[in-house]
């Protein structure tokens, strides 16, 4: 038998037969893997604990027709805290779907990071929860292949004051090269043209840039004012989800709740 050793986050289960538990694994080796846990949901069960929905274990895999199957699984880290909360468990769940949807090779690595250390911080509880899934959300694009342009007016370079942040672009534009491109624009205006801006004030854009450049053991480390970071946030969530094309049912759920 030919066995594969991985270490991943458990980001769904479904319940299968009388016992079994098909599980989707996001892994640095691997990138997502669905595996079957056999006889996991049994009261006996070696995997019961290491199979659950946000633990991170390591697991020994075979494959076995279509399906990989689990030989061994051992629990490294079930960030029990996360379930505190109604609203913890609703981005958990918002992150864990975020990662479903990827298939982007070689950024396994850095997402599963930035994902372990977005989990720790939620069952920690000492950043806020706006905080941490904003910078999830830049960092988790930015990895993906949707860096944004942070750090300047993309058309004069200018570094300070308030900025208009173009989501389907990734850049910024400062507050006087925006009043000229407004002028301009007026003239060859496209009606089908469609562009949604966030405005950043420094204090905003400044926070952005830490989440795309900061290392992510450091990411949700960084001082912002409420109302910076009500901008931030709103510029996070569009930026993911015009990059990603999509909405997810998660993230409505967690607004729901949060309200
Ligand atoms: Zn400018």
């Amino acid at each position: 038998m030919i066995t594969t050793e991985v270490k991943g986050l458990v980001i769904r289960t479904v319940d299968i037969r009388e016992s079994d538990r098909l599980i989707t694994v996001f892994t640095a080796e691997m990138g997502v893997v669905n595996a079957v846990a056999k006889g996991a949901r049994s009261l006996k069960s070696r995997y019961m604990s290491s199979t659950m929905q946000f633990c991170y274990s390591s697991f020994v895999l075979y494959r076995r027709g279509e399906h990989y199957w689990i030989k061994e699984a051992e629990l490294i880290e079930s960030f029990f805290g996360i379930r505190n909360t109604i609203e913890g468990l609703a981005l958990s769940a918002y992150i864990a779907d975020v990662l479903c949807d990827v298939t982007v090779a070689e950024a396994e690595t850095d997402l599963l990071r930035l994902s372990l250390n977005s989990l720790y911080a939620i069952a920690e509880g000492k950043h806020s929860l706006e905080k941490i899934k904003a910078a999830f959300e830049i960092r988790a694009s930015s990895i993906i292949g949707f860096m944004p342009d942070a750090v300047s007016c993309h058309l004069c370079g200018e570094r300070m004051g308030n900025f208009y942040f173009d989501i389907m672009g990734g850049s910024l534009t400062c507050y006087s090269c925006n009043e000229k491109s407004v002028e301009e624009r007026l003239e060859i205006e496209n009606p089908h043209e469609s562009r949604i801006i966030c405005i950043l004030t420094e204090g905003a854009k400044m926070a952005l840039g830490y989440c795309v450049y900061s290392p992510i053991e450091k990411i949700f480390s960084f001082k912002i004012s409420d109302e910076d970071m009500s901008l931030l946030a709103r510029a996070a969530e569009e930026y993911i989800t015009n990059q990603l094309e999509r909405s997810f049912k998660t993230l409505q759920f967690y607004k729901e709740v949060k309200r």
